[in-house]
């Protein structure tokens, strides 16, 4: 089953961990701009220097150097049939950019897949992921808060904007157990576990 998926939901909602499960029952790569991002920042690129306090905030990377760290990832050899995508888009520009880049590749995103969690317990897996792996955006309710802040003010309306470019939106209840959830999700793609 090889198509574009945009992975959609607040921090804290459960998009990498599903994602981890995910990618092999689609067979596309697992596309996540924040696990980039992390990564640049731990080998010390240049990228991952200018990034570092952004990240940390709690706030937006620079749209062009997502959609170009995205453009880039996204014409590798394994994106061709399909991708994950995990965090990315994050505003409506970037969804229009995404748009034109799968638009070059002659592609499109096929389905959007949003988690829904409900705010309290959102907090409570923040907090709780902060503790377990010392994540630094996880360390500060304040931190947390923003993050919360900034999709509801700027990821959120990506919703509407797939809802109005005619995508296929999957609603999904992003609690209970893991299983539970990615079961969800495949079923709502219609791809067997
Ligand atoms: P979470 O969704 O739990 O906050 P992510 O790993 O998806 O975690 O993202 C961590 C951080 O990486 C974000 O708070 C932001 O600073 C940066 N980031 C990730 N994806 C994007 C994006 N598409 N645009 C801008 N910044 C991004």
């Amino acid at each position: 089953m090889s198509r574009f998926v945009v992975l959609f939901g607040p921090p804290g909602c459960g998009k990498g961990t599903q994602a981890a499960r995910l990618k092999d029952a689609l067979g596309v790569p697992h596309i996540s701009t924040g696990d980039m991002f992390r990564d640049h920042k731990a080998r010390r690129t240049e990228l991952g220097q200018r990034v570092e306090a952004i990240l940390a905030a709690g706030q937006l990377v620079p749209d062009g150097v997502t959609n170009d760290m995205v453009r880039e990832r996204l014409g590798r050899d394994d994106a061709r049939k399909g991708a994950l995508l995990d965090g990315y888009p994050r505003n409506t520009d970037q969804a229009e950019v995404l748009d034109g880049i799968l638009r070059d590749l002659g592609r499109a995103v096929d389905d959007v897949v949003v988690i829904e969690v409900p705010r309290k317990e959102l907090i409570d897996r923040l907090v709780k992921r902060g503790k377990d792996s010392g994540r630094a955006d996880d360390q500060d309710p304040k931190v947390i808060e923003n993050r919360l802040e900034v999709y509801r003010a700027q990821s959120e309306p990506c919703i509407g904007y797939y809802e109005r470019t005619g995508k296929r939106l999957h609603r999904i209840a992003g609690v209970g157990a893991v299983d539970e959830v990615t079961g969800r999700i495949l079923g709502a793609l219609g791809v067997k576990g």
